[in-house]
């Protein structure tokens, strides 16, 4: 191997995170000769921007080496799941563009882990209890005492398997007993003091509707669902850590295939709750206006939002993967997804909060038709012409009467370049008797055509401008963080994450935009320039137009907040 070569290797080796080292370590000494990973998510929501993480972890190390990684639907609790959330899960991770090699639900395992589970109960290695759920958990006691036995702990493999299949067979109410596997009652570790396996539950299932009147505990199906898939490596977040004995020892104690279980951070993120059961609260309780709310953080309301698969790809990259719990800032996403749209979106013109500018010496009735340039970042979007008049509207805010230090833009005296079109000098202004300005006064100079300055004469200030006859008005929703606090997780004594809500995390206004925004379709995506990035919305329908502020073109939030 040259220098160079070896220099290359040592370099990829250091930008590998732990979890792929350990990939590399099992490939080195032989556990295992491939990678087959899995994604497993609970069908009992939407997929949010911390799944999206999983997804992209998970995906990733499948193409980085070459392998393979599967959908799995962890459908075990029929009580909450869907196949609503089923159907909007697979539509995600297609979105964010990945295909899974194969599509499982571990409701697929039932009978394999019910055998699995009369296994056990021969080889002495579970058993039937009736204690209560608080009996249980009282005989665990506490990590530092020793567990207590209660007396179906000892009975005979026969009893356990004739009491087992009449749980199937459905003899015994909900609730009444479970099956537990016989560990450990001393062990320092409370998941390994005799564990349930399987409880009663008369639940219709999404999937096996009413075949099953038992069914298995996460603990007790995941590993065995991973084991049946040849899943080599089973990641998850930091929480299972603890839960990591168990799962290997049901393997162990079938003798099955067994993956290894490796944690990583779950990501969090501010301003936002990221549980499902949360999520679901929001959405019963008509907060947002669904799963797919704009302001949500799931990987739907994302896409609503504006966001592209390859900002979010960008953005788990940016997070790494950690071994301890930390917080991301929001404004990491919305970074990530500026650098993308700056790429890819056309600019279009839009006034959100118009005042009219008059012309003085544009003639009346004229209109031209200007030359705007579709993205300066990329020559191959083209041009676009647009209409100019003698009346247009422009932002409010880029007009004072009397211009603060360092204001470049519209104010009487000051000639500034309306982009794309000419140079404007503000005359003046007309008020109504509440001192609210509803007129601007200009005379535009005809030799500055297409914003270029005739005669060397530096012009600061540029603003946006649209001809007022020919503007297009729509609606426009402008989003804020759902949240007024960066941890609404984390309520005050009395209160909940819903007191944190936002109460101005939706403004809808009308804006004026160049007509050309008229014709697109939901989906649209643009720069409104000096603005911010909006993509037209799936409400809109004919002629209306809704177009979401994906996010602002700066940080304007945390500037707003110094203040
Ligand atoms: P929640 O707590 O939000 O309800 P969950 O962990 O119950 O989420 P699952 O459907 O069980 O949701 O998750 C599927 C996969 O996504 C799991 O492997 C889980 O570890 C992972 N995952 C869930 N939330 C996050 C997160 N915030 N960051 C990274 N991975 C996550
Ligand atoms: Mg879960």
């Amino acid at each position: 191997m040259t220098n160079e070569a070896n220099s290359e290797g040592n370099k990829e080796k250091e930008s590998k995170n732990f979890i792929e080292q350990i990939i590399d370590e099992h490939l080195k000494n032989g556990r295992f000769n491939k990678v087959h990973t899995r994604f497993p998510p609970e069908p009992n929501g939407y997929l949010h921007i911390g799944h999206a993480k999983s997804i992209c972890l998970n995906f990733g190390l499948a193409e980085k080496y070459n392998g393979k990684c599967n959908l799995r639907f962890d459908d075990t609790n029929p009580s909450k799941e869907e196949t609503e959330y089923v159907e909007s899960i697979k539509e995600d991770v297609k979105w964010l563009g990945f295909q899974w090699d194969g599509e499982y639900y571990a409701s697929d395992y039932f009978q394999q882990l019910y055998d699995w589970a009369l296994q056990l109960i021969k080889d002495g290695k579970a058993y039937v209890c009736e204690c209560s759920q608080e009996t249980i958990s009282q005989n665990r006691t506490t990590p530092t005492r020793e567990g207590i036995a209660c007396e179906h702990r000892n009975r005979s493999a026969e009893e356990n398997l004739d009491l087992f299949q009449r749980m199937k067979a459905g003899e015994f109410p909900d609730g009444s007993m479970v099956l537990r596997a016989k560990i450990d009652l001393n062990s320092p570790n409370m998941h390994m003091r005799d564990p349930i396996m399987y409880r009663i539950m008369r639940a219709h299932h999404h999937r096996t509707g009413d075949d099953w009147l038992i069914y298995p505990m996460y603990d007790y199906a995941h590993g065995e669902s991973d084991s049946i898939e040849g899943i080599t490596h089973s990641v998850c977040t930091l929480e299972f850590e603890v839960h990591r004995p168990l799962y290997e020892w049901f393997v162990q104690n079938l003798n099955i295939h067994a993956p290894q279980q490796i944690e990583f951070a779950r990501l969090n993120i501010n301003y936002t709750v990221m549980s499902k059961r949360k999520l679901l609260q929001l959405v019963n309780e008509k907060h947002v206006s669904g799963w797919d709310d704009p302001r949500m953080p799931t990987i739907s309301g994302l896409r609503r939002r504006g966001y592209t698969p390859e900002s979010i790809h960008l953005f788990a990259d940016k997070v790494g993967i950690a071994k301890r719990e930390n917080v991301i800032d929001m404004g990491l996403l919305e970074f990530c997804v500026r650098e993308d749209l700056n790429k890819k979106a056309d600019r279009r013109m839009a006034v959100l909060d118009p005042v009219k500018l008059i012309i003085t010496n544009y003639p009346e009735g004229q209109t031209e038709m200007i030359e705007a340039v579709n993205n300066h970042e990329d020559e191959s979007k083209g041009k676009r012409m647009i209409p100019f008049s003698r009346e247009l509207y422009i932002e409010r805010g880029d007009f004072m009467e009397e211009p603060s230090k360092k204001y470049h833009r519209m104010y009487p005296g000051n000639e500034v370049r309306f982009r794309y079109a000419y140079f404007i000098t503000c005359t003046g202004c007309k008020k109504n008797e509440e001192g609210e300005i509803i007129e601007i006064y200009g005379e535009y100079d005809p030799a500055s055509k297409g914003g270029n300055s005739p005669d060397g004469r530096k012009i600061k200030g540029t603003i946006h401008w649209v001809s007022a006859e020919h503007a297009y008005p729509f609606e426009t929703r402008l989003y804020d963080r759902l949240f007024s606090v960066e941890n609404p997780d984390d309520a005050e004594e009395g209160k909940t994450f819903l007191d944190y809500l936002n109460p101005e995390s939706l403004t809808t206004i009308i804006a004026y935009g160049e007509p050309s925004l008229k014709d697109t379709e939901a989906g649209y995506s643009c720069q409104f320039e000096r603005m911010g990035y909006f993509i037209k919305d799936k409400d809109s329908s004919g002629e209306k137009s809704i177009f979401n502020r994906t996010t602002g073109l700066r940080d304007s939030w945390a500037k707003e907040q110094n203040k």
